[in-house]
């Protein structure tokens, strides 16, 4: 099967937002193991729309559409559709109800021309929108099927991954699955540049890599006849992924970083603790957002100020006057006081320098320093942590707290 993707709108084509609805479609049609050859773009404008699908139709199996499924008189996908395959539209009841009741709940008045968003080409299957108004749909054309889904990412995500993409299975006589492997500290280049082989000669299972926030996932997705199948062509393309990626792999679907760490000090019993100057907190946000952290997690101090490290903490004055507070010395004195204060297994200290200001020569903006310490692991990184980006300082502090999460989770498995 193969599928073409349409995004709509004009201020697409103008630039005014980026088409991450075709990348988001596009990276999951591929793991349910549908190719995408073709995707556009086109206005708001009903004669081009038409002729962007009627060309799609001719190539593709599935024409999966985004945008102008909204109440407004520029929003025409349905009804271009519609009008191409002579169908009427129709009021489904069901989402009128939704339309009604989404509106009532945030207490806002809903205006006559919102009933237009539950207007249908008769026949179609209606998919529910659970974060917005409009409802997205299938009609099925001599065998081909055009799924229209609304614009904002937001709606149109959660909809895919809860309606559409079983929907889509049902399709197809096989099932589709996929694991996903979680890396940290090795850029997608690199990533890409140790799996290039398994990535061209793989067809079934697929060995797709993407960056996230920070990190890189590998997501290797099989067709078979059934689960079971599935799994066994996929793992032992997993293996041979761990095997060329070596330690820097954390874990196959994990969810996150935080997470991994959660599960490993839960299966290793072990409890943690974090003192934290340049990431102002995030680690230990990071940790307790994972249900259950509270088994493993003790706490931490934000010891912002030296007046803190020193006084609440108990680094010692040398250190802060003879090393600085953004030195080795100091990461490493807060790892092992937050470490005796809270009486964990694991201590972590955090301190550096996320700018924009307060850079030298010597100790630059994005300079780092890490410690991580328990009873068989003892580890301080110096990291440099600035790339030139425009949120520089968001960048320092989100890769200082994963750098943190990734000693730790080390720490864990050694502690
Ligand atoms: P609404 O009910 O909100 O009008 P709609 O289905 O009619 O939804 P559009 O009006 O086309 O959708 O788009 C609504 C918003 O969704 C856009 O302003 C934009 O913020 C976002 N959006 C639309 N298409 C895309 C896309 N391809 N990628 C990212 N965002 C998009």
């Amino acid at each position: 099967m193969n599928a073409e993707i349409i995004s709509i709108g004009t201020e697409l084509l103008l630039g005014d937002i980026v088409n991450t609805n075709s990348a988001f479609l596009a990276r999951e049609l591929a793991a349910l193991g549908i190719n995408v050859f073709h995707q556009s773009v086109v206005g708001d404008n009903a004669d081009r729309l038409k002729g962007s699908l009627e060309l799609a139709l001719l190539r593709a199996d599935i024409v999966m559409t985004t945008g102008g499924l909204g109440p407004t008189y520029d929003d025409i996908t349905k009804q271009t559709v519609a009008s191409m395959f002579g169908l009427k539209l129709e009021r489904h009841a069901d989402s009128v109800k939704r339309i009604e009741t989404f509106f009532a709940h945030r207490g806002i008045v809903m205006t006559p021309n919102n009933l237009l968003q539950a207007d249908v080409p008769c026949g179609a299957t209606v998919f529910q929108n659970g974060t917005g108004s409009a409802p997205g749909m299938a009609i099925c054309h001599q065998g081909k099927y055009i799924i229209m889904l609304p614009g904002p990412p937001s709606e149109m995500e959660p909809m895919f991954i809860s309606h559409v993409s079983p929907f889509l299975q049902q399709k197809t006589d096989s099932v589709i699955r996929s694991k996903t492997v979680h890396i940290f500290n090795m850029g997608e280049s690199l990533v890409e540049d140790r799996l290039r082989s398994l990535m061209t000669t793989s067809q079934n299972p697929t060995v797709a890599p993407y960056a996230a926030k920070g990190e890189v996932k590998v997501r290797v997705s099989a067709k078979a006849a059934d689960a079971d199948a599935a799994d066994a062509l996929i793992d032992p393309v997993i293996a041979d992924v761990i095997k060329q990626l070596g330690s820097t792999v954390y874990g196959v679907d994990v969810g996150s970083l935080q997470n991994a760490l959660v599960q490993a000090l839960k299966s290793n019993n072990l409890t943690a603790a974090v003192a934290e100057s340049c990431t102002g907190g995030k680690v230990s946000a990071a940790i307790t957002d994972i249900p259950g952290a509270s088994a493993v997690f003790a706490g931490g101090i934000c010891a912002y100020s030296d007046e803190l490290k020193q006084h609440l903490l108990g680094v010692r004055a040398e250190t802060l006057s003879q090393y600085g507070a953004v030195s080795k010395e100091t990461a490493q004195e807060m790892a092992e006081r937050i470490r005796a204060v809270c009486g964990t297994n694991i201590g972590a200290g955090i301190t550096g320098i996320a700018g924009p200001l307060g850079g030298t020569d010597e100790k630059p903006v994005g300079l780092v320093f890490i410690s991580v310490i328990s009873e068989n692991y003892n580890e301080t990184k110096q990291l440099f942590l600035a790339r030139g980006l425009d949120d520089e300082r968001g960048t320092i502090r989100h890769m200082a707290m994963m750098h943190a999460l990734s000693m730790m989770f080390k720490a864990a498995h050694k502690a």
